[in-house]
């Protein structure tokens, strides 16, 4: 509606690009492959509820979320599918997890423990998948050889044992799935491989979940995909990493980041812009504040350094990004006036800022540019 578009500041989520991107995971997997779409940190900053509701129409399978608050966003917001919690949820919290019907990430033989022992005081049943770890060193039952850890194996069929855990799935996930040399990840294959092969000689995996394959994964490694993926940064149309070829796919950005010129003013040369003085002007020239601030998500470290796009073309940040404006100097664009829009990512005109871009100039990646994005700005979806 019109009254969407009177923010000061907002973040537009391109649905056709959402829809055209999570379809083109579909047709690179086999049919039977099903698709897990990893919604966590607010659906990478865009927004989890209205992301999660638009690919439930487009059929997606399930929701991987990091945190139980996380999926009870979802279910509050009536999302049907089954959403896997990756991390951490404290054992005192089985009620919620019956609750909401969610399914638990087991990692270790003492948390597995731990879980049973409330959901038996509690009397209920808690949805769970497996975690192994085969070279992330993050959470997982570790695995760091093909031939020995025997003990790994006999952790997880002890989880057989817990009769209030129920196993519907096992997964791994890659630490480097997205650069030119696999060979790690195709080593963590292996390992995952011998376990699944290990478990085969006392419970049958037949009817459980096994995934592993994260973008990267699912993009390059097909052998990774087993009978669901996990693919996060691709479907909000970024690329796991710039080393990567994704030549075979055509991903659209997602997010752009908008605002509106709040004040437009002629100054002297020499004149002071913004917090501590630090920026001068070297000539008369004409400056925009822009309502975007770090409190936003626009990082302090752009100060003076940063660019956006006004009529179509770059003006720079001058002097320091505040909490909730920051200034243009827009002396070399015509007839820039009040309520004009800026774009901070995305396109205008002939010329585009994009997530990697800004990447790039904060030395972080493309996940933290589209995450860090506060919530006081508003998502809207066209
Ligand atoms: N699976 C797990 C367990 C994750 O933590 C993540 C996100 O980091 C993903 C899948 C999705 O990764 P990506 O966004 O690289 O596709």
């Amino acid at each position: 509606t019109d009254r969407d578009f009177q923010f000061p500041i907002w973040v537009e989520i391109d649905r056709t690009a959402l829809r055209d991107n999570f379809h083109q995971v579909r047709s690179h997997v086999n049919k039977s492959t099903k698709i897990m779409a990893v919604v966590k940190a607010d659906a990478y900053g865009h927004g989890a509820l209205s992301v999660a509701s638009l690919l439930a129409q487009e059929g997606v399978d399930a929701f991987g979320v990091a945190r139980l608050m996380e999926a009870e966003q979802l279910r509050n917001g009536n999302i049907s599918q089954p959403i896997l919690i990756f991390g951490y949820t404290h054992p005192g919290n089985v009620f919620s997890l019956a609750a909401g019907n969610f399914i638990q990430t087991v990692y270790s033989l003492t948390y597995a423990e731990e879980l049973h022992k409330t959901a038996k005081a509690a009397g209920v049943k808690i949805r769970v998948h497996i975690k192994v770890d085969t070279g992330m060193g993050r959470l997982g039952f570790l695995r760091t050889s093909t031939s020995g850890n025997i003990s790994i194996c006999q952790d997880i069929r002890r989880l057989f044992e817990l009769d209030t855990l129920h196993i519907e799935g096992i997964y791994t996930h890659f630490a480097a799935s997205d650069s030119e040399v696999l060979e790690s990840a195709w080593k963590q294959l292996d390992l995952f491989e011998t376990t699944l092969s290990e478990l085969r000689n006392f419970i049958s995996l037949d009817n459980l979940c096994i995934h592993a394959a994260n973008s990267a994964a699912t993009m390059v490694i097909p052998e990774a995909h087993y009978n669901m993926v996990r693919p996060g940064i691709m479907m909000y149309g970024l690329r796991p990493s710039s080393k990567m070829d994704s030549s075979s796919f055509n991903l659209k950005p997602v997010m752009s980041i908008k605002a509106r010129i709040a004040g437009v003013k002629r100054v002297p040369e020499g004149f002071s812009v913004g917090y501590g003085s630090s920026y001068r002007t070297e000539r008369q020239t004409v400056i925009a504040t822009i309502p975007i601030g770090y409190a936003d998500g626009y990082p302090r470290i752009l100060s003076s350094l940063g660019t956006m796009l006004v009529h179509g073309l770059r003006a720079n940040v001058i002097g320091r990004v505040c909490m909730d404006q920051l200034m243009l100097d827009v002396g070399h664009i015509p007839n820039v006036q009040e309520s004009d829009e800026v774009v901070v990512i995305g396109k205008q005109g002939d010329d585009e800022i994009s997530a990697d871009e800004l990447a790039q100039m904060t030395g972080t990646i493309n996940y933290e540019v589209v995450s860090r994005i506060l919530a006081r700005v508003p998502r809207v979806f066209i």
